[in-house]
C-alpha cells in the first residue's frame, strides 16, 4: 500500500499524529527550525534519547538521507522520527538524498508500527533546498514507497511552502 497524503498548514509540534518527523542535524543534538521548536515543546527526554543513539548506533552523528527514532516527550505523538536532510548545493544537488530522507522515515515508521506520519519540508529551510523542488521530490517519493502507514500528513508552516505541497498532491490525485 501506500499512504494517504494529507496537507495541513501549521506548526508540527501541535499535531497529533503516531510519528513526528524532525528535519534533524547530524549530530542529533538540536538546532534551530522544526527542530528546535519540537526539542523546547517535547522537552528534555527527547534529547536525552538523541544523546543515547549518539553514544550506541550513531557515534559519528546520524548521516545524511537516514533516519532514527526517539520518544515523543511531551508531544502528542508516540515518536519522533528524526532524519537529516541534505544541505541544497544548488542546481545538480542529489535528490537521491532528499528522497531518502522520506523512504527512510516511513521505513522507521513501518518497524514501529506507526499508522500516522507528520512530515515537515525537509531541507526546505535553513539547508536552503527551493521550496518547489522540495516539494515535488517529498510528494513523488511517498506516493512511490511501500508501507504500512496509512496517513502521511505534510505539515507546511507558511502559506508559500502549502501552496508548493498543494499544486504536486492535486496534480497527482
Ligand atoms: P532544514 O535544516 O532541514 O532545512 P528547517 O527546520 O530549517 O530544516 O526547515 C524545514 C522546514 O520546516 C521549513 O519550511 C520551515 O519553515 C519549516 N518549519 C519550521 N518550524 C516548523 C514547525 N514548527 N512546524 C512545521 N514546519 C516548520
Amino acid at each position: 500500500m501506500t499512504p494517504t497524503i494529507t496537507l495541513v498548514r501549521g506548526d508540527i509540534t501541535r499535531q497529533s499524529a503516531d510519528a513526528i518527523v524532525n528535519a534533524a542535524n547530524s549530530s542529533l543534538l538540536g538546532g534551530g527550525g522544526v527542530d528546535g521548536a519540537i526539542h523546547r515543546r517535547g522537552g528534555p527526554e527527547i534529547l536525552a534519547a538523541c544523546r543515547d543513539l549518539r553514544a550506541s548506533r550513531y557515534g559519528k552523528g546520524l548521516p545524511t538521507g537516514r533516519a532514527a527514532a526517539t520518544t515523543a516527550g511531551r508531544l502528542d505523538a508516540r515518536w519522533v522520527i528524526h532524519t537529516v536532510g541534505p544541505v541544497y548545493q544548488g542546481p545538480g544537488s542529489d535528490a537521491s538524498l532528499l528522497a531518502s530522507c522520506y523512504r527512510e522515515s516511513l521505513r522507521v515508521a513501518d518497524e514501529l508500527g506507526a499508522r500516522t506520519v507528520a512530515f515537515p519540508a525537509v531541507s526546505a529551510g535553513a539547508y536552503g533546498w527551493p521550496m518547489d523542488d522540495a516539494a515535488r521530490i517529498a510528494v513523488e517519493t511517498v506516493r512511490a514507497t511501500e508501507t504500512a502507514v496509512e496517513e502521511v500528513r505534510f505539515v507546511l508552516f507558511d502559506e508559500r511552502a502549502f501552496t508548493a505541497f498543494a499544486a504536486y498532491v492535486d496534480a497527482s490525485r
